[in-house]
């Protein structure tokens, strides 16, 4: 477990964290080295001096463990910058302990929580230090006289250590730059798909269903194809509730809208209109045709055994079918579904009905 208090921190905290976290390790393990190889240089100042700087890399790990990155990177640019000064001091710019103090920005940067202007001062800082031991070591020779070839291997090192750390922070962006993309396209998916989806049977919703119809209706402008609407509702679906409970009544619809899909073509839709009714789009269908889906949509309704704790139920739904015509728009169109439906509630329920239009305006009459 990289973190104890992982969950309190926001996502961006999260991946400073993690970066913290192997920063910190390869900074103890690097520092780990330095003491052998300045023993072998014979500073025997800074292999005691490195000794305390494993001790803060491993406070530093410390720290992000228990939740705190940035107390943590903190202590880490305190002491990489310590660290730089006392090597130019001791064994001169050669040695090259300063070049990590470059790393450190970046690390800065990661940070969401820290301001600008904190980022900014620190950088100036830093290059102001930099700059600082530069000239002071253009002047100043190094305290200790050191071996030049054993000085260059610690060079070498602290050059392909710094490649390492540049590499791994570089990954460590590209990937949570990566999650952060995935988790955009996931969050964006999900909106579409609460946009357009019934969160509760997973049909299409009232939104989807309109953009459909006027997409239809729009078509039909220069394609005359026929189309129908069909709407249906849950016969007494009021009294289900009633008797077993709003939890019951949810499996009923979603019992319903599985029934309900299973009845249509590829090129069919159903969707949820709003409480228990339920609307679908035929396109290329006649009434006569779409008649004959919604007998088979009302017929799998009623053969559907619903169980419900340790009793089972039954349910039924009326239909309204309605065709559309050049002479009205989607949501007349609707409406006459509507009309027709409530025809057949008060004619008894468990039914389909179609409305069927004489002349140009009004004159309905609804047939069986
Ligand atoms: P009718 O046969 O005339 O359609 O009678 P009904 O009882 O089905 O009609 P009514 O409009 O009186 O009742 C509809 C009920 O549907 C009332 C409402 O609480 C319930 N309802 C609407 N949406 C939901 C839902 O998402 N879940 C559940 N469980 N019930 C819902
Ligand atoms: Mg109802
Ligand atoms: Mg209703």
């Amino acid at each position: 477990m990289i973190l104890k208090n992982s969950r309190r921190l926001s996502q961006g905290d999260f991946n400073l964290s993690v970066v913290i976290h192997f920063t910190s390790l390869v900074g103890l393990a690097g520092h780990c080295l330095f003491i052998f190889l300045f023993l072998w240089l014979g500073v025997n100042q800074m292999a005691w001096l490195n000794i305390g700087s494993c001790a803060i890399f491993l406070f530093c790990f410390w720290l992000n463990w228990r939740g705190y990155p940035h107390l943590a990177m903190l202590f880490g640019i305190l002491e990489v910058s310590a660290h730089a000064v006392v090597a130019v001091l001791f064994v001169g710019w050669e040695s090259g302990f300063h070049y990590y103090m470059v790393c450190l920005i970046p690390l800065i940067y990661y940070s969401q929580s820290w301001r600008l202007p904190t980022k900014l001062w620190l950088t100036i800082s830093l290059c102001g230090l930099y700059l600082g031991l530069y000239f002071y070591a253009l002047w100043v020779p190094p305290l200790v006289v050191s071996n030049p070839a054993r000085l260059g291997v610690i060079a070498v090192v602290n050059v392909i250590t710094l490649f390492i750390v540049f590499s791994a922070l570089a990954y460590y962006y590209r990937l949570s730059a990566t999650n952060a993309e995935i988790a955009l396209k996931q969050a964006n998916l999900l909106l579409k798909q609460q946009a357009h989806n019934d969160a509760l049977t997973r049909l299409a919703n009232r939104h989807d269903l309109s953009e459909h119809i006027e997409a239809m209706v729009t078509s039909y402008q220069s394609n005359p194809e026929p189309f129908c609407v069909i709407l249906t509702d849950i016969d007494d679906f009021k009294q289900y509730n009633d008797t077993y409970g709003h939890n019951a009544g949810d499996l009923i619809l979603v019992k319903v809208a599985d029934v309900l899909r299973s009845c249509m073509r590829d090129h069919d839709m159903v969707g949820r209109w709003g409480g228990e009714e339920f609307l679908a789009l035929l396109p290329g269908t006649h009434a006569e045709g779409a008649k004959l889906v919604a007998e088979r949509m009302r017929q799998n309704v009623a053969a559907l055994i619903i169980p419900i704790g340790l009793t089972e139920t039954r349910i039924t739904m009326t239909f309204g079918i309605s065709e559309f015509h050049a002479d009205t728009d989607a949501s007349s169109c609707i409406n006459c579904a509507d009309q027709a439906m409530y025809q057949g509630k008060v004619s008894g329920k468990n039914c389909v009905r179609v409305y069927e239009k004489r002349g140009m305006v009004g004159n309905a009459e609804l047939r069986r």
